[in-house]
């Protein structure tokens, strides 16, 4: 353990935990027998309780089980919303021994279509709004059986509030065998066989990108899962008593374990809202007593310039923090103005399942990452040489700890790549460039990595790039992150046209045929034509050359 950073250590907080080497659907099963009626998810004026939440688990994963076969390891690819579906079927799939593979909702066909075919998905569990967009891959992927799931199944009133559209769509039907319902699955009343997981299965495999352009998944067992929920509990505070409101994407590591299975955890309740709304996360807080709120910068920028803010009772609020990326000091500032709280923020990675870093809630520092976490021994190293280096000195931060997963799926190469070895323990190389004060708090500095943060999404520069260079038109691309005042950073694309097509083919016509190819988040806001990028001497394109010319022609306007 690298003890350094533990002498500013909070008082009364251990710098070891001791985990349960029991399952994650263990900790629901447990908050169920202790809190039987106690309210575990709110969901647009409807209340389900735990022992609902375990019930409905249990016949879900019978479902899977018994009827579509699903077995122990197997891969069952989650594409929904933040909904009780998601909640569900995340503790469902764990119920059935099998790992969930959570992909964000945006994707498109083609998207998916590499999730399915790189971890060999054959069940999937869809919200019922993205249904048009997995219904191609019937055929051409392993993919065998899709359960649809309709969200206003959940929603049994008016709560006097805004409800999103996906929320408010009446259930649709399906005339065909590849669909099973997810009321029709719920009421075939199975109850799957025994829980034969053990703490060292793989339990979840959310996936990242990378410097090669395509998602990889991140092996996390039950015990990565499990270390990094109890982390999050103590930090934050979570107990019985919390109220945690849920609008971060569950898809998403923070989400997943800040907003649902820390609270599972201890068996709090849940406000779950299926989109950002900064009216209705207000309303929700006032009415349910929210006490703690995991976000996203650019939710508390959006939260604090909502000029009704003041008529809202937020006073039970107590912590409000976040990660993912970093909070602009001026709006911590406010928040503590407005609300008595200071923000405290942490750091981590997909590869991590959240945290590694930490603010302590009695001393939080602003645009700070935080001291390393339990049992975490986090290091800074030259990049190059890989010699570590001292308080101050900018280098890669290198974590060890019991959160850092395993590998990437199927990725021997790239996981070799990924860690190295230090005083006989093996390290995580993060990527990221940040340096830390003579009290531990690490900064961060910079990236080595190729890798555009826009409002928390992590957008890879190269797989922008291999998707543009399927446009006809397009005989170059290099893809950078330029700031922006909403989003942090967003997408630009420097293009080289074909000569044939100059003068024939617009920079909006570029930016439109890229979001109907990509993600939402992914595709380039900005696209600027030139007539040649900069080369290096081997003919890689300078990316970074081309990024700090952006910078500095930013600067000077
Ligand atoms: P992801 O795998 O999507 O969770 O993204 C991980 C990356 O998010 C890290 O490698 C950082 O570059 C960035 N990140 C995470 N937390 C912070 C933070 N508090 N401030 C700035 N960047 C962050």
């Amino acid at each position: 353990m690298n003890t350094r950073h533990f002498q500013f250590w909070p008082k009364r907080v251990p710098k070891s935990l001791t985990v349960p080497k029991t399952t994650i659907y263990h900790n629901l099963e447990v908050s169920a027998k202790r809190y039987l009626d106690k309210t575990a998810i709110y969901y647009y004026g409807t209340e389900i309780s735990y022992q609902q939440f375990v019930d409905e688990v249990n016949r879900m994963a019978g479902f899977l089980e018994n009827r579509l076969g699903v077995s122990k390891g197997e891969r069952v690819l989650l594409f929904m919303q933040n909904s009780p579906q998601f909640m569900i079927s995340f503790y469902a799939i764990l119920r059935a021994n099998a790992v969930a593979v959570p992909i964000n909702p945006m994707n498109i066909t083609e998207e998916l279509q590499f999730y399915i075919q790189d971890c060999e998905t054959k069940v999937a569990i869809v919200g019922q709004e993205l249904y048009d967009r997995i219904a191609p891959l019937k055929h051409t992927t392993p993919l065998k059986d899709v359960i649809v799931a309709a969200y206003s199944d959940y929603v049994s009133g008016d709560p006097g509030y805004d409800l999103p559209e996906e929320v408010k769509m009446p259930r649709l039907t399906f005339d065909d065998p590849f669909v099973t319902p997810w009321m029709n699955a719920l009421s075939c009343n199975l109850l799957p066989g025994p829980l034969t997981a053990q703490s060292d299965d793989i339990a979840v495999l959310p996936y990242t990108s990378g410097t090669t352009g395509k998602p990889k998944g991140c092996i996390h067992t039950h015990a990565t899962v499990q270390s990094n929920i109890a982390g999050a509990c103590v930090w934050s505070g979570i107990t019985p008593n919390a109220v945690v409101l849920t609008v971060l994407p569950l898809f998403h590591v923070t989400g997943m374990q800040h907003s649902m299975n820390a609270p599972i955890f201890a068996g709090s309740s849940m406000l779950l809202l299926t989109r950002w709304n900064r009216a209705t996360a207000a309303e929700v807080i006032q009415r349910h007593g929210c006490t703690h709120w995991t976000n996203i910068s650019t939710m508390v920028v959006d939260f604090l310039s909502n000029p009704n803010l003041s008529n809202y009772n937020l006073e039970t609020l107590s912590v409000v923090g976040g990660g993912g990326a970093p909070l602009p000091e001026a709006v911590g500032e406010r928040l503590f103005q407005l609300t008595g709280i200071r923000y405290t923020e942490g750091y981590g990675l997909t590869e991590t399942i959240s945290q590694t870093h930490f603010n302590p809630a009695d001393r939080p520092k602003l645009q700070c990452l935080g001291i390393p976490s339990f049992d975490v021994d986090s290091r800074i190293i030259d990049p190059e040489t890989l010699r570590e280096l001292g308080p101050g000195e900018e280098g890669e931060v290198i974590v060890h700890g019991p959160q850092v997963f395993k590998g990437y799926w199927n990725r021997p190469e790239e996981t070799a790549r990924a860690f190295l070895s230090l005083d006989g323990k093996r390290f995580f190389r993060t990527g990221d460039i940040a340096k830390y004060d003579e009290e531990g708090y690490y900064f961060m500095v910079d990236r080595v990595k190729r890798m555009i943060n826009a409002s928390g999404f992590k957008v890879w520069p190269t797989e922008v790039e291999s998707i543009l260079y399927k446009h006809p038109a397009i005989q170059q691309a290099c893809v950078i992150g330029v700031p922006d005042e909403k989003r942090g950073e967003t997408v630009k694309a420097f293009v080289v046209l074909h000569e044939k097509d100059r003068g024939k083919v617009t920079e909006q016509e570029i930016i439109e045929w890229s979001k109907n190819h990509m993600a939402s988040y992914k595709y380039p806001r900005i696209v600027q034509f030139k007539e040649r990028l900069p080369v290096s001497g081997s003919g890689k394109i300078l990316w970074r050359k081309l990024q700090e010319e952006e910078l500095a022609g930013s600067k000077q306007a």
